[in-house]
């Protein structure tokens, strides 16, 4: 479970019943030291306004967004934290907003949505493919291309099953797997988090069957029920939650409770109807303050259930679903990977696997690209394809899908190279995404503890971003020791040894893998990219802009061009600096519409430059250039264009 960097405790004004209030902010860095007491102040309409520094901007945004202020994208609170707890009401509606306009802009849609979809697969529009082929050629460039120890391969979807037994796959390629009785639900039971509700005792009955006797309080007793259960679950003593909810990370449940505020509540009671604005953590729980209509305060924990307590207290377990106990059957291993067969005979001895992961393919060709090439080790082989893993519960979008695309390297190295290989990759990988514009603190790189690793294992890091769900994986990078190649030689009875002419000595290479997602690298950069501001229109009223502020080389198109009117040569004109352009790069032609729409859609789209031919074209050859970011607009000559263009973008 991810550790958030930061922790911030709000202190809720109207748990004091004052007007004003402080905001305590323990961030590791920036000008907001521990505990440093922040005034804000909660208006009427709900309203947190917080000056964060002397000097600096202040923060007036609705009081859930009060988070938002805080961690550490609002320009008045440099510095702050951003760690699970950051993600919350706002975050929700962010993400809707971003889903929103990817469907309408034509860059994500639901898989054969006019059947009704299906759960887990997805559609890339005409701009959507042209950002994910822009990600898979940043990646092939950076990687390979660019690298003279690394070259690229193209293996089958479908191997020999014998591949997928030898890689461990066959019997260990396993998600603890939980049904619901009743609803006939299926969850990952890695992926349960417990909500403890510390009430006062007159909301028993909205509540439902108790739980524990320190779960309701009567007056004045809140504080040492709350000490009770916090102790009880610090000390890890079991108590049966009073709700659940499927998360993978502290930050997804938070999003969650927010979510289901507006309609259900946290027990599917309707009780919880205003998640208010304190939280803190001590130790692996996470402490939250809940508010009811009447002003009511309830206090609970969050924490994840260990898949043991599950095999030892299914019965205690509230469903995820309907919050009712006794309808969960103990965890069960799910085999992720989709089977068919191939050949006219549908048994065992034609069975195979659409391949979970690209990885093996490399493997499986190690010996033939040295064999045929004339690399030594050390030397990756990459693969950029498509994977597919039957994921008991898809969601966040597109962040945990069936069907998506993997970025794989795998570096082959003597053993005693292995750790330096590591830290290099490591970090060259955390670089890329920065580079291509993932810069804000969202992105992190978190190395494993001990007791994560795969057995096989030496060392892995996962590069993070903190999706508005939750902060999740992105990549991981892992040393995978000798463990592959050992396996394969083990299974296929061939000698996967390296011999170094130089050194005269034989072994096995230990293997460094990059590992990365397509798909969740493009709905970070989606993410990221994504801005709302305001921008003048025709009558030069202020209006809300959307901004895809994509970084330029992953930009599905780098120019626009358009003539003003449909009249008077424009279009013949603006047409002939499109074609120009296109021929180099991914232009865009439209001469449909106000012109201060056509500037929208563009921007829409994460256009960085938008090019218009009017009247005064025709008389001195010049256009105006508009930048999406600034919104700025000058005059070039049109025979420049595409050199700025090109300049600007570095492209
Ligand atoms: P998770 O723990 O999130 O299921 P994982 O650790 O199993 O991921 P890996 O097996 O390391 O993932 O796969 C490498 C990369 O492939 C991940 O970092 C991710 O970018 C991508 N990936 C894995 N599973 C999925 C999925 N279901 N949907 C989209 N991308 C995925």
């Amino acid at each position: 479970m991810a550790e958030p960097r930061g922790i911030l405790q709000l202190e809720c004004p109207r748990l004091g019943g004052k007007g004003d209030g402080s905001i305590l902010c323990e961030a590791p860095e920036g000008p907001f030291r521990q505990n440093t007491p922040v005034p804000f102040s909660l208006r009427e309409s709900g309203r947190v306004r917080g000056v964060f520094a002397e000097g600096a901007e202040s923060v007036d945004r609705p009081s859930r967004g009060g988070y938002d202020a805080l961690c550490g994208r609002n320009p008045g609170a440099p510095g702050l934290a951003s760690g699970e707890g950051a993600f919350m009401a706002n975050e929700q509606d962010r993400m809707e907003r971003i889903v929103a306009l990817a469907k309408r802009r034509g860059f994500i849609f639901p898989g054969s949505e006019i059947y009704g979809g299906l759960n887990g697969f997805w559609d890339y529009g005409p701009l959507g493919v042209e950002l994910k082929r822009n990600i898979k050629d940043a990646w092939w460039h950076d990687c390979v291309t660019t690298r003279d120890d690394v070259v690229g391969l193209d293996a089958a979807i479908i191997m020999n099953p014998k591949a997928w037994e030898a890689s461990g796959h066959v019997s260990g390629f396993n998600d603890p797997m939980v049904d619901d009785k009743e609803t006939k639900n299926r969850f990952r039971a890695d992926h349960l988090y417990g909500i403890w509700v510390v009430a006062p005792q007159h909301e028993k009955e909205k509540i439902g069957p108790p739980v524990g006797d320190s779960i309701y309080f009567g007056p004045g007793e809140r504080d040492i029920a709350v000490g009770v259960m916090r102790q009880a679950l610090e000390e890890g003593r079991f108590s049966p939650p009073t709700a659940t909810i499927i998360a993978s990370s502290e930050g997804e449940v938070l999003n969650q409770l927010v979510r289901q505020e507006k309609g259900k509540g946290i027990v599917n009671r309707g009780w919880f109807v205003n998640l208010e604005i304190a939280l803190r953590r001590t130790g692996k729980t996470l402490d939250i303050t809940f508010e009811d209509k009447k002003g009511n305060v309830a206090w609970a924990f969050v924490r994840h259930i260990p898949v043991k307590v599950l095999v030892t207290n299914s019965e205690m377990i509230p469903s995820p679903y309907t919050g009712k106990r006794g309808v969960l059957t103990e965890p069960r291993n799910f085999n992720l990977m989709f089977q068919t067969y191939y050949g006219a005979v549908f048994d065992e001895a034609h069975k195979a696997y659409l391949r979970p992961e690209t990885a093996q393919g490399i493997f499986v060709n190690y010996k033939n690209v040295l064999d045929t090439s004339r690399l030594k080790v050390p030397f990756g082989i990459a693969q950029i394809g498509k994977a597919f893993r039957n994921e008991i519960n898809p969601r966040n979008y597109t962040f945990r899908s069936r069907e998506f695309e993997q970025m794989e390297i795998e570096f082959f190295c003597h053993p005693s190279e292995a750790d330096k290989w590591y830290a290099t990759w490591r970090q060259a990988r955390f670089d890329w995404y920065v580079g291509l514009g993932l810069k804000s603190d969202r992105l992190r790189l978190r190395d494993h503890e001990k007791d994560e690793l795969a057995h096989y294992a030496k060392a892995c890091a996962d590069i993070e971003y903190a999706f508005p769900f939750g902060t999740s994986e992105l990549e991981g990078v892992a040393n995978r020791t000798d463990f592959d190649l050992k396996q394969h030689q083990q299974f296929s009875g061939r000698d996967m040894t390296y011999y170094d002419d130089e050194t005269k000595e034989r072994f096995l290479p230990y293997v460094i893998e990059p590992s990365g997602g397509v798909d969740r690298a493009l709905l970070a950069f989606l993410c990221e990219a994504y801005d709302e501001d305001e921008a003048p229109d025709e009558n030069g009223k202020p209006q809300r802009r959307t901004v895809l502020r994509f970084h330029p080389r992953l930009a599905p198109i780098k120019v626009a061009v358009f003539p003003l009117v449909k009249k008077d040569g424009m279009p013949e004109k603006a047409r002939a600096i499109y074609e120009e352009c296109r021929r180099h790069l991914a232009a865009f032609y439209d001469e449909k519409g106000a012109i201060g729409r056509r500037y929208r859609r563009q921007d829409e789209a994460g256009t960085p430059f938008c090019v218009t031919v009017d009247g005064q074209t025709l008389e001195d050859g010049t256009v105006t250039i508009r930048d999406r970011d600034t919104m700025k607009q000058e005059r070039i000559g049109a025979e420049s264009v595409l050199h700025y263009v090109r300049e600007h973008l570095h492209l």
